[in-house]
């Protein structure tokens, strides 16, 4: 028989729909409401900092653990934006993404036989991340239409296994926000069970009702969280590829050895230019919030007059879950795939945030994290869709 090149692990996963919705997008000319990257530009006084660290020689590699002024200055806004002390050289690594951030936390504390908890749907990452650290997930459902969990379920999950669970918070793709009583009641199982909250923060900046909510600032947390972050959505930057990890040291030390022989380190340039902005952001966090709420108040009132059916209206980051089954095609990627070409515009097939991708097979996500003039484009494009011919 031949030999078998590529490993179980790689065989286990597929490539990426999120970016291969994107691709169809531009083959097919289509409004890009899929992948979640803004359309506009970055803060200027961001790309000032940054061609004047490339002027200034910033070339080579940064302290593999990231460039200490970004460190200072995230420990600052930790202290004031997220109730959390902490220390700058013993508890962050700054990471190539919170994408790196994730798979470096998961690597860093996962042992065969290590279960994880996490909650479904959840953002694609989480599926490969989970078969490359070797950990055995457990999925536990947040309900529709309001994205609650069943307390019951959850603590059913853990067990003398588990050894983490990963909240995502302002959620992708749910729009669901937290609230302080749920994180207080999954910190008390965490506690219970001597088990490691790993946090997915990257909208923390961009919620509309209620508040966001570091599981790490609550009594007991901050010694077993892994608090993960990025600047790709707080500073809209996707493509420069800087994340967070804040963990207590003994934690750090472990995550910041995975990192260093996966990357070495992110960007040095880019580390310090964001440092200059996250040092002094002005109402840049407020404003971040304010401008999305205002995409999502016309966006979201789009996709109801144009009956795809939005689940619930996103309390936080910038995505919608709709109901599509009304349209009749035998699943979500059908149904994608006709929007993209047929339509004009891209989303995500909801199957691609479940496990069993029948439970995803009414539901597409659409993003909104675009220029205004986009979404008035896609609002058209919607109220205008032609009829499906044959459903296929
Ligand atoms: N987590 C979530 C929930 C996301 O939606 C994304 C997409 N940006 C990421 C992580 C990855 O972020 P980054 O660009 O920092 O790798
Ligand atoms: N987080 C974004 C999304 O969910 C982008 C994903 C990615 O390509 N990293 O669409």
């Amino acid at each position: 028989m031949a030999r078998q090149h590529v490993a179980k692990k790689a065989a286990q996963f597929t490539e990426s729909v999120i970016r291969e919705m994107t691709r169809l997008a531009q083959r097919h000319g289509a409004v890009n409401l899929a992948q979640g990257f803004p359309d506009f530009p970055a803060d200027p006084r961001l790309k000032k900092a940054a061609c004047e660290a490339i002027q200034a020689d910033v070339n080579q590699y940064a302290v593999t653990w990231g460039a200490p002024a970004l460190r200072e200055a995230l420990a600052r806004k930790y202290r004031k934006y997220n109730g959390m002390e902490v220390r700058p050289d013993t508890d962050v690594t700054v990471t190539c993404g919170a994408t790196e951030a994730m798979i470096s936390a998961l690597l860093a504390v996962i042992d065969p036989g290590d279960e994880v908890v996490i909650f479904e749907p959840h953002y694609e990452n989480y599926g490969p991340d989970v078969i490359l650290s070797g950990a055995t997930p457990r999925f536990v459902h947040l309900r529709e239409p309001d994205w609650t969990f069943d307390e019951n379920e959850v603590a059913k999950a853990f067990n003398k296994r588990t050894k983490a669970i990963v909240i995502n918070t302002p959620n992708n793709p749910t729009g669901k926000v937290f609230t302080r009583g749920e994180l207080a009641f999954l910190a008390g199982l965490c506690r219970k069970w001597d088990v490691l909250a790993i946090t997915d923060e990257v909208y923390e900046h961009i919620v509309y009702e209620g508040k966001h909510v570091s599981i790490a600032s609550l009594d007991g947390m901050a010694e077993r969280t892994i608090t993960t972050s990025s600047l790709s959505k707080t500073f809209c930057i996707t493509g420069w590829r800087l994340g967070t990890c804040v963990a207590p040291e003994k934690i750090t030390g472990a995550i910041r050895k995975v990192h260093d022989f996966l990357t070495v380190g992110a960007p040095h340039p880019l580390q310090v230019a964001a440092a200059k902005l996250m040092d002094d952001p002005g109402t840049l966090f407020e404003d971040l919030a304010g401008e999305y709420r205002e995409r999502r108040e016309l966006f979201y009132p789009g996709l109801v007059e144009a009956d795809l059916r939005p689940l619930r209206k996103p309390a936080g980051a910038y995505y919608v879950m709709c109901d599509i089954a009304r349209f009749g095609f035998p699943d979500d990627t059908a149904f994608a795939q006709w929007l993209v070409k047929d339509g004009g515009i891209a989303c995500v097939p909801g199957s691609s945030f479940y496990v069993d991708p029948s439970q995803g097979r009414t539901k597409v996500r659409f993003a909104f994290c675009k220029k205004l003039e986009t979404l008035r484009a896609a609002r058209r494009k919607l109220l205008d869709l032609p009829t499906p011919a044959a459903k296929r």
